[in-house]
């Protein structure tokens, strides 16, 4: 077997889930491989050395495996943003479009201090709707997205292009 070189080479393909026809990309494999996960945080981080970053927030769920790791290594606070029901405090909502149907993200309404620089984290960028819905409740508290980072790009879907145009720096580690 060929060495494994780089973090797309971790990432496994499940196909039909969750429903037939759907490739599903899988970074469990990335995650529990200990060179493959370093590399990952290691390279989504990479860009924003020198930025100055005041927090690091993960899109539910493998968002906040992400973005946990991150904030850990820049000493920064990790803050999540969930599906809607989840968070215990007050929050702010916002909803967005799936493929069926629409969904609401929801995040503390206290978690972003005004004015603070975030670095947002996922593991893939679809449509960007999820991404958007995040940016949109961050930019609400006050915050500065500064970056939005994601290991896998589905460029077919367009979402970097919906990013960018809101004006978003977006990174990502492979397509
Ligand atoms: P979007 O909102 O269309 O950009 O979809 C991105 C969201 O759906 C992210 O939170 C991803 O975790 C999730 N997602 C969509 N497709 C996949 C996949 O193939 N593998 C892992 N996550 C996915």
């Amino acid at each position: 077997k060929a060495p494994k070189k780089d973090v797309r080479d971790y990432i496994r393909t499940i196909p039909d889930f969750p429903h037939e026809g759907i490739m599903f990309r899988d970074v469990t494999t990335l995650f529990s491989h200990p060179r493959g996960f370093r590399m990952a945080i290691d390279q989504l981080l990479h860009p924003y050395a020198g930025e100055d970053i005041d927090v690091v927030v993960g899109l539910e769920a493998r968002g906040f495996i992400l973005g946990g790791a991150i904030a850990h290594q820049l000493g920064k606070g990790f803050v999540p943003i969930r599906k809607e029901g989840k968070l215990p405090g007050k929050t702010i909502k916002q909803p967005y479009t799936l493929e069926y149907g629409e969904a609401v993200m929801e995040i503390h309404d206290d978690a972003i201090e005004a004015g603070s620089k975030v670095l947002v984290v996922d593991d893939l960028l679809a449509t960007g709707g999820t991404a958007e819905a995040g940016i949109k409740l961050l930019e609400q508290l006050g915050g500065e997205v500064v970056g939005c980072a994601f290991v896998i790009d589905l460029p077919e879907l367009g979402g970097r292009a919906k990013l960018e145009a809101l004006g978003m720096d977006v990174h990502i580690l492979c397509e």
